[in-house]
């Protein structure tokens, strides 16, 4: 548990250093203890304790109230267990490793991602079948599976379990996970060290390929190509391809249109953004997995109240909650969510008005407020109005005749064609529905 905290932690570092810095200074260090109001730090060595001590100990402080809400001295203690591993002393330069990080029959697979630990519901079941049945060795029926959907909602868990399942079935199976920036360093890798011939060798003789996150290929020619050639050699010798991406094909914009229509040849599996109901069991279940116990009216307003629809910020969230609840020595309550997590969660006393509504939209599409209400009529002012409308309509419940009064005076028959226009496309442009989001998000802040 503290070192998921550690994790935290080190995110919220990546705001104030380099990630050279947090690789060379903070990865090696850990959270020893967290008693009264001192946090234990442990150093491998009297030189990182001496280093971390006179050069980072306020920043780190300041982390913890910023970030935690935990305003605790730190003392930086030397780990006994970790002494004999750090003799000599960091060298900033030792911590860019070659990008080729395993050999042989690694898979890449992360143990802790599996079914069993997916939480399934309605917003992620079409894609948790979808896998289940590459798993079970359907092989060639859905090939290649390809599962989109937004940041933390659940694709790179999803493909490891996959992976894991399949090798825990046939472990004669070459798997191999992989995201594709790490496919892009190593052909790079690759190109500079003249071994690309190796490289094209270990990419064509797999038999369950999962490649993770391919939007980045997006307009990187040559990885887009070595990766075509992959996808053809492992596609005709009927292996199994399973891709992430964070949208679907059509939306990835700079894709080269080779790959795109190869993705489409398989099964395209969405996963969306949870419930209320589905993030009361993931607390639920997270909270069980790290030892954290956390009641079902403490779940529930979590998942009521803290912003994002995303799982792993949820985690985060999690994470952060059980740190101050050791920190203070008191158990997860509501109370103690409001105070440890307040900057995470919702403001209550947002209260969404017409002109909060149209500020939103003018600045997400970056127009004058004037120009919204006027009488123009070219798209780049029509559509946001349009769409301005329609938010109206649906959070604030305005009559026809209200709207039209808020943009001089419009009849409601146009304000009716306009809602009607957007409602219409809303569930077949995924477009149309993120840019909604993302003003009803702006509106919540
Ligand atoms: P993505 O790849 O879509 O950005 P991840 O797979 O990395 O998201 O998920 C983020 C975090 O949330 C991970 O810790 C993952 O284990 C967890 N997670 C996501 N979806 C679920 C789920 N349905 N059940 C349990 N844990 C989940
Ligand atoms: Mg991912």
């Amino acid at each position: 548990m503290e070192s998921n905290f550690w994790d935290e932690v080190l995110k919220s570092l990546e705001k104030s250093f380099s990630p050279q810095v947090i690789q060379t200074w903070f990865k090696p260090l850990k959270i020893n203890d967290m008693r009264g109001d001192v946090i234990f730090i442990e150093a491998p060595n009297k030189f990182y304790k001496n280093w971390v001590e006179d050069k980072y100990l306020e920043e780190l402080k300041k982390i913890f109230k910023d970030e935690f809400n935990i305003f605790s001295d730190i003392k930086v203690i030397i780990g006994n267990e970790l002494t004999k591993q750090t003799n000599e002393t960091p060298n900033e330069s030792s911590s860019i490793k070659s990008p080729v990080t395993y050999q042989g029959s690694s898979t890449n697979l992360n143990k802790q991602h599996t079914f069993e630990s997916f939480v399934v519901g309605p917003s992620n079941q079409f894609s948790h079948a979808a896998a289940i049945a590459v798993a079970e060795g359907y092989f060639q029926t859905y090939n290649p599976l390809f599962i989109y959907g937004g940041v933390g909602l659940g694709k790179t868990h999803l493909i490891h379990a996959i992976g894991n399942k399949i090798l825990e079935k046939f472990p004669k199976l070459k798997i191999l996970y992989i995201s594709s920036e790490a496919f892009t360093n190593e052909m790079i890798y690759s190109l500079k060290s003249k071994s690309m011939d190796n490289f094209r060798e270990k990419y064509r003789n797999i038999d369950l390929l999962l490649f993770d996150d391919v939007q980045f290929l997006a307009g990187k020619t040559r990885s887009t190509e070595e990766f075509f050639y992959t996808f053809n050699t492992l596609y005709d010798m009927q292996k199994q391809i399973v891709i992430t991406s964070d949208k679907e094909p059509s939306e990835i914009p700079d894709l080269e249109e080779r790959l795109r229509s190869r993705f489409s040849w398989g099964l395209l599996a969405d996963i969306q953004p949870p419930s209320v109901d589905e993030k009361i069991a993931i607390i639920l279940k997270k909270s069980e997995e790290m030892n954290i116990y956390i009641n079902n009216e403490v779940a529930a307003y979590l998942a009521e109240n803290l912003k994002g629809n995303n799982i792993r910020d949820l985690i985060g969230a999690l994470i952060r909650l059980n740190a101050f609840s050791t920190f203070h020595n008191k158990p997860i309550s509501i109370d103690l969510v409001k105070k440890s997590l307040d900057k995470f969660m919702l403001k209550k006393d947002t209260i969404v008005t017409s002109e909060s509504i149209i500020d939103a939209v003018c600045s997400y599409f970056n127009l004058k407020i004037g120009d919204l209400k006027s009488k123009k009529r070219n798209k780049s002012v029509s559509f946001p109005r349009q769409i301005a409308m329609y938010i109206l309509r649906d959070k604030l419940n305005l009559s026809l005749q209200e709207i039209g009064d808020e943009f001089g005076g419009r009849d409601h028959s146009t304000v009716l064609h306009s809602i009607n226009n957007i409602q219409s496309k809303i569930d077949n442009e995924p477009e149309l529905k993120s840019i909604i989001n993302s003003i009803n998000r702006k509106l919540n802040k």
